[in-house]
C-alpha cells in the first residue's frame, strides 16, 4: 500500500467515523481469517477509525499458526510469544452489520510494524494473485456458495436440526420463512446481492449463492455473509455450523467456488472453439486448476473434517475430472442457458468447503489457473457421469484419479506443488502447512464422530 492509498484510506475512514454514528453505529469489528479457517476479530470504537486505518491495531503473529481447537503450533517463521502485527481495516469494504445493531465490519490487511505487507497476510495474497492476473490482461470474477447447518445441541449431545427436509421443499421454506426473510433483508441492508437462497438437501441445511465479485471482494463477501448468517440464526435461537461435516455419513456443507476469466470485456469461458464454447485461454485456466487440484484441496478443503465430506456420490466432487453440469466432478463447467452464456458461463470447484480460508482458496485457485494459461494446458476428455460408478480399471484407463482422501495426503501434494509454494511465499506457506499438519496430528486416530464434534461449531 503506497502513500496515496494510505491517504485515500485515511480520508475515507474519517468520513465514515463522522457518518456511522448517525446510523447508530459505534463500534467497528475488523476481521482476518487465519490459516485454521477461523475468522478472528478485533474491535475499536468508530471514533478511532481514522487512526486505525493509518496505524492499525496489534495482533500477535502466533494466530497464523492457530488451529481449529485454538491451540497453537509453530512454523520456522512463527513461534513463541514475541512480535506484533498491525491489522489495518479496509474502509472501502466497510459494511454496517444488519443483525448486530451498533456494529460495522471491515476486513483487515496485515502489516508489519515497519509498514510493509506481512508475508502471511491471506487477504494480500489474494490481491497479489489478482494483480498477477491483471498483469496478464485478465479480469477475474469469483462467486462463492455457502451451505450451512442451523441447529441446536442438547446437553446430552443430541442434535436438533432446524429442518428435517424434504430437501429443496416448500414445506421447509414455510417452516423457516420468518428467519429466511430476516436473512434476505439483512443481506439486502448490507448491500450483499444474493443470487439464490434455498433449503438444501441435508438435515438442517440451507444455502445461498452469491453473485460474482473481484477476487478480494468475493472473499470479503464470504466472510460478511457467514457472520450475518450466524448472527441472524442466533436471533432466532439457532446455532450455525459451516463445518464440512456436521453429522458423519450425511451429506456435508460445501463451499463451492465459481469463477470466470474476462479479457477486454469478454468472458473467456464462452464464445470460443474449445469444449462447450470455452476459449483457449479459458480452457487452459480450467486445465491449470485441474492439474493442481490434488494439491489445491489442501487449501480449499483444509481440515480433517473435510475428508469426512469428500466421499464419492455425495455431490462433493471427489474425482479430479471435469464435466459440463456434472455434480460428481470436482470441476463442474456451467454454461448457463442459451442467450445468457456470454455472461453466465463459469467454472465451479465443487470439492472445496468452508473450513477453508476464502482468501487462500481463491488466491491459490488463481495461481493454478494462471499457471495453466502460461503452460497452455488443454483439458482431458470430459466426464459426464458419476466416476464412482466406474471400476478402478476404467477410471485408470481414463486417467481419472480420486482426490486425496486424507488431509495428510493433500498436504504432501501441496508441498510438492511448485506453483503453490512459489505463489504463497515462505511465511504464508510454512505457517499454513504447519497448521494443516498440526490438525492432522491432533485428530489422528480419532473416529468420525469425535472429529465432527470437534469441528461442528468452530467455523
Ligand atoms: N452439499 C453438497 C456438498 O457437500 C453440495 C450439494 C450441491 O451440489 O449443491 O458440496
Ligand atoms: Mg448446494
Amino acid at each position: 500500500m503506497g502513500p496515496e492509498e494510505i491517504t485515500r484510506r485515511e480520508q475515507l475512514a474519517r468520513e465514515l467515523a463522522e457518518r456511522l454514528p448517525g446510523q447508530g453505529v459505534r463500534s467497528l469489528a475488523m476481521t482476518v481469517v487465519d490459516n485454521g479457517g477461523i475468522t478472528r476479530v478485533k474491535t475499536v470504537p468508530v471514533s478511532l477509525f481514522e487512526r486505525t486505518a493509518r496505524f492499525g491495531v496489534g495482533l500477535t503473529p502466533v494466530f497464523e499458526v492457530g488451529m481449529v481447537n485454538d491451540y497453537f503450533t509453530s512454523s520456522p517463521e512463527i513461534n513463541g510469544p514475541a512480535g506484533d502485527l498491525r491489522l489495518l481495516p479496509d474502509p472501502s469494504a466497510v459494511r454496517v452489520l444488519a443483525a448486530q445493531p451498533g456494529w460495522a465490519w471491515a476486513p483487515a490487511d496485515k502489516y508489519t510494524q515497519e509498514g510493509e505487507v506481512w508475508g502471511a497476510c491471506q487477504r494480500s495474497f489474494t490481491r497479489r494473485m489478482a494483480e498477477r492476473a491483471a498483469d496478464m490482461g485478465f479480469d477475474l470474477r469469483f462467486g462463492t456458495e455457502v451451505e450451512w447447518y442451523y441447529g441446536r445441541q442438547e446437553e446430552d449431545g443430541t442434535l436438533v436440526p432446524i429442518h428435517e427436509g424434504p430437501g429443496y421443499s416448500m414445506g421447509v421454506l414455510a417452516q423457516i420463512s420468518d428467519l429466511a426473510r430476516d436473512l434476505v433483508v439483512a443481506f439486502e441492508e448490507e448491500g450483499v446481492g444474493v443470487d439464490q437462497f434455498h433449503p438444501e438437501y441435508a438435515l438442517g441445511q440451507l444455502e445461498i449463492s452469491l453473485p460474482p465479485h473481484d477476487p478480494v471482494g468475493a472473499a470479503d463477501t464470504n466472510v460478511l455473509v457467514r457472520s450475518t448468517i450466524r448472527a441472524v440464526g442466533l436471533r432466532h435461537g439457532w446455532r450455525t455450523s459451516f463445518s464440512p461435516v456436521v453429522i458423519p455419513g450425511h451429506v456435508g456443507n460445501g463451499g463451492h467456488l465459481h469463477m470466470s476469466v474476462w479479457q477486454d470485456g469478454a468472458n473467456l469461458f464462452s464464445g470460443g472453439n474449445g469444449p462447450h464454447g470455452m476459449t483457449e485461454i479459458g480452457e487452459s485456466f480450467a486445465a491449470g486448476i485441474l492439474a493442481e487440484l490434488p494439491a489445491l484441496v489442501a487449501v480449499g478443503s483444509p481440515s480433517v473434517a473435510s475428508y469426512l465430506r469428500l466421499v464419492p456420490s455425495h455431490w462433493a466432487g471427489v474425482y479430479a475430472c471435469w464435466g459440463r453440469e456434472n455434480r460428481e466432478a470436482a470441476l463442474r463447467f456451467v454454461t448457463g442457458m442459451v442467450g445468457s452464456r456470454e455472461s453466465a458461463a463459469n467454472l465451479e470447484v465443487k470439492c472445496f468447503d468452508l473450513s477453508a480460508n476464502p482468501y487462500l482458496a481463491i488466491g491459490a485457485t488463481i495461481a493454478a489457473g494462471l499457471e495453466g494459461v502460461e503452460r497452455k494446458l488443454r483439458l482431458p476428455a470430459e466426464f459426464v457421469d458419476d466416476p464412482a460408478t466406474h471400476s478402478p480399471e476404467e477410471l485408470e484407463s481414463m486417467g481419472v484419479h480420486r482426490l486425496p482422501s486424507s488431509l495428510a495426503d493433500a498436504v504432501s501434494n501441496l508441498e510438492r506443488s511448485d506453483v503453490l509454494v512459489e505463489a504463497m511465499g515462505p511465511t504464508l506457506f510454512n505457517s499454513f502447512t504447519a497448521v494443516r499438519k498440526g490438525e492432522s496430528e491432533t485428530f489422528a486416530g480419532k473416529d468420525p464422530e469425535e472429529i465432527a464434534a470437534a469441528h461442528r461449531w468452530r467455523y
